[in-house]
């Protein structure tokens, strides 16, 4: 067998917050056949099956997750054609989002001020549908996508058509239950030879504003309508509330920082506390826009 199932993986290791416990099982699929080696494996061996990315926005159990983990940050390629009057970028769900700001960059095409500073893979922009709050065009990732390619759990590649998928804020649909491998994206071609300075100017803007000097998932709340979840969180006084290493980021309020040793255990309780605390002073009720995989009642 060419690809390789490792045992007792540390998943931290594989997150942006740095948290989490140990993979049962695990792997790096880095191309199709590889991925439907690993699925075969899980199938022949009854195991459930877990799928992730870049690990930006993900907050995995101290317990760990059972079965086989596939993390697709390795499941890598990207072509870019120029056609007529439209670039067209084919990518696998494991290119990084800063491969295709490159590509857009190259061509000075507005999207790479949308790239510009978003973590994470291609497959997890796709689910996530991530999406910035500045007004840029675009603003949210699906803007971008034409079709997705997914892979059945029995390792058949289908095609799925933009139209198939019901795409919402921070979250797209109708992909499920299978594991998005590709994305079509495309993008007219209208250059501006301002848009390096522009994502300059975004990653600087970024900088000061958010602690990207610690551990995070970015955001942990989804803005409620009508609100921001950070000018809520922050009216409440909870910049710097914390609990063992977990701590709302004294600069971002929406961003939960990782101190040094924080467990899923402790990030969770500074959750529930700031949505209970939001709630009660403000009356509106925050939903988590990070993803938890693993065993997390026991
Ligand atoms: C510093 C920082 C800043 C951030 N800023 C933003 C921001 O401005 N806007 C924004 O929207 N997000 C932001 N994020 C969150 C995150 O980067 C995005 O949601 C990103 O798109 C997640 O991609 P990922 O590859 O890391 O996904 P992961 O964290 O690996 O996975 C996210 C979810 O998608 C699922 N998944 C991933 N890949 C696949 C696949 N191929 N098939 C099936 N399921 C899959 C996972 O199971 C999980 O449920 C930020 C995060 C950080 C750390």
């Amino acid at each position: 067998m060419s690809l390789n199932i490792l045992r007792n993986v540390k998943l931290a290791d594989y997150t942006s917050w740095m948290i989490g416990g140990e993979a049962e099982y695990f792997c790096l699929p880095t191309t199709v056949p590889e991925l439907q080696e690993a699925l075969r494996y899980a199938k022949a061996n009854q195991l459930p099956i877990t799928v992730f990315g870049g690990g930006s926005n993900i907050l995995i159990s101290d317990h760990g997750i059972k079965g086989l983990t596939i993390c697709l940050r390795r499941f890598s390629e990207i072509t870019t054609e120029v056609k007529e009057d439209k670039i067209y970028i084919n990518c696998l769900a494991g290119t990084a989002k800063s491969e295709l700001l490159k590509a857009f960059l190259k061509n000075q095409l507005a999207p790479a001020l949308f790239m510009a500073g978003l973590p994470g893979d291609v497959g997890g922009g796709v689910v996530m549908n991530a999406g910035v709050a500045e007004a840029f065009e675009p603003r949210e990732f699906m803007e971008l996508v034409d079709a997705i390619e997914v892979m059945t759990l029995e390792g058949e590649v289908k095609r799925l058509e933009k139209s198939k998928l019901t795409i919402r804020y921070r979250h797209t649909d109708g992909w499920q239950p299978h594991i998005v491998i590709r994305a079509l994206i495309s993008w007219p071609l209208v250059k501006d030879p301002t848009i390096l300075q522009q994502v300059r100017d975004a990653n600087k803007l970024r900088l000061s504003k958010q602690p990207l000097d610690m551990p995070s998932c970015g955001s942990v709340f989804k803005n409620p309508d009508g609100h921001k979840a950070a000018q809520l969180i922050d009216q409440c006084g909870l910049k710097g509330f914390r609990i063992g290493d977990a701590q709302v980021s004294l600069k971002h309020a929406n961003f939960i920082v990782n101190l040094n040793q924080a467990t899923a255990a402790d990030t969770l309780a500074v959750i529930e506390h700031v949505k209970k605390k939001v709630y009660e002073d403000k009356g509106v009720s925050l939903t988590t826009e990070v993803v938890k995989l693993g065993q997390f009642n026991l």
